[in-house]
């Protein structure tokens, strides 16, 4: 039996129109007005907007930091992702130091496992290069495991750079594509060390300490050497408008570069590193760290001119007692935010509520760029006869805050306590099968889903 979402506005990147959508098994079987419910259960949906399942591109369960490990693991952060419209997430694997792509590869489907309740994929780290793995990016691709990750700092994952030229040649020829973890790593340590001869080692110290001018360096160093490696890549987090200049300077040169950003830049300010109490502060440790309100302008204004491509979460969770870790050491502060549950909510209220960007604007940021990008689509990312049925039933009417108390993510805390957000999801379907029901989460299986080439 299928399922008929009857007289709902069907949203997607290009518009909005009164359409009923038929769901039936996996996939959906019709788009179109006044669909005949045959046998299938008619669900009415007037007044909701329907989007595709939101992709998010970027983040991290069950992660070892700083010697602990994430709050979320695959289990709890799947079902946080679909409470927040979140149907398909993409998660970065990498193999231990030395070891191989398959590795990796294994131990992130082993810790995916079968607890997953939303569809998801993987990133593939690559720290080194030598033969062994330039052949097991072919490999990767033929697996499914298309997009790759690459880090200018963190002396544990970082790559050389002439490591990082020879990959990016080799995802030239192979169709892969590498988003870049965008940080100068020496002149942070550098800075790192000062502030500790200088005893501030507060939280107020990060932000300090990895200044926007050194991501806009690294994001210009990077866009460089793939100017002459000739291939597209992918700013991941992007936070900062020097950033964004940078991106501008080598898109006016006629590189493609693609963009991410994350709800916390767009929508967060530095003076949170500032309170008194180090928890309070710790909370917001990330990296990137949150920026200024300068920052954020420029973001939404490019979010706005469509200069970013794609809002992806970097859910990377930790509970406050692991906060707690970093006491006395700003450094020892495992960095991540939780915000996978609220992406959608938050861009709603911020982004289309406020007036900023369209409905169709958020589906394409948060759905389709995303799917097209990462090699899902048409499968994923839009609401059409032969996609997975996936779809967020949004109601914008049904007013909600966000707390940690009624929240799914394990971090008994969110960066966003007490905002009100205009609307709420109303349901989640999952390949045609409700996952979330006015935020009662459901039992449902994630798939790993074999991704194919970039085709943004
Ligand atoms: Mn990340």
């Amino acid at each position: 039996m299928g399922v008929l979402l009857r007289g709902g506005t069907v949203v997607s990147a290009q518009g909005m129109a009164e359409l009923d959508v038929l769901l039936e098994g996996e996939k959906v079987a019709a788009v179109g007005k006044g669909l005949p419910a045959g046998n299938a259960q008619t669900v009415d949906c007037t007044g909701m907007l329907l989007f595709p399942g939101f992709i998010d591109g970027h983040t991290h369960f069950d992660l070892e930091v700083c010697g602990t490990i994430t709050a979320d693991d695959f289990s709890s952060g799947s079902r946080a992702a679909l409470r927040g419209g979140t149907t398909m997430v993409i998660d970065f694997a990498a193999p231990d130091k030395g070891e191989t792509l398959a590795h990796g590869l294994a131990r992130w489907r082993e810790k995916a496992g079968s607890g997953t309740a939303c569809d998801y994929g993987f990133h593939m780290t690559i720290d080194g290069w030598n033969g062994g793995i330039s052949h097991e990016v072919g490999e990767m691709m033929a697996l499914g495991v298309t997009s790759f990750k690459m880090y200018m700092t963190y002396p544990a994952m970082m790559i050389p750079e002439d490591d990082m030229y020879r990959a990016l040649l080799r995802l030239r020829e192979v169709g892969g594509i590498a988003g870049v973890h965008c940080e100068n790593d020496g002149v942070i340590r550098a800075l790192v060390e000062e502030a500790k001869k200088a005893g501030q080692l507060a939280p107020s110290s990060h932000p300090r300490t990895r200044p926007a001018p050194l991501e806009a360096e690294a994001v210009g160093h990077l866009l460089r050497l793939a100017q002459v490696a000739d291939v597209p890549v992918i700013i991941v987090h992007l936070s900062s408008r020097e950033s964004m200049e940078e991106v501008r300077a080598a898109r006016r040169r006629g590189q493609t570069v693609y963009v991410e950003t994350c709800p916390q830049y767009l929508l967060l300010e530095d003076s949170v590193y500032n309170h008194p109490d180090y928890i309070e502060a710790a909370k917001f440790v990330c990296a990137p760290p949150i920026r200024k309100q300068e920052d954020q302008n420029a973001l939404w204004e490019a979010l706005q001119n469509g200069e970013i491509d794609t809002v992806a979460t970097d859910h990377c969770s930790f509970t406050t007692a692991q906060k707690r870790a970093g006491r006395y050491d700003f450094t020892r502060i495992p960095g991540g935010l939780p915000s996978v549950e609220h992406r959608g909510v938050l861009l709603y209220t911020h982004g289309v509520a406020a007036g900023r960007i369209s409905p169709p604007a958020l589906c394409r940021v948060l759905s389709e760029n995303p799917a097209k990008l990462y090699g899902c689509w048409p499968r994923k990312g839009v609401i059409a006869p032969g996609s997975d049925g996936d779809i967020v039933v949004y109601d914008p009417a049904a007013d909600g805050v966000i707390s940690a108390s009624s929240q799914a993510q394990r971090a008994d805390y969110t960066p966003y306590e007490g905002w009100k957000t205009v609307g709420s999801i109303a349901q989640v379907y999952l390949r045609g099968q409700l996952a979330v029901d006015h935020g009662e989460i459901l039992e449902t299986q994630g798939q790993f889903i074999p991704r194919g080439k970039n085709q943004l």
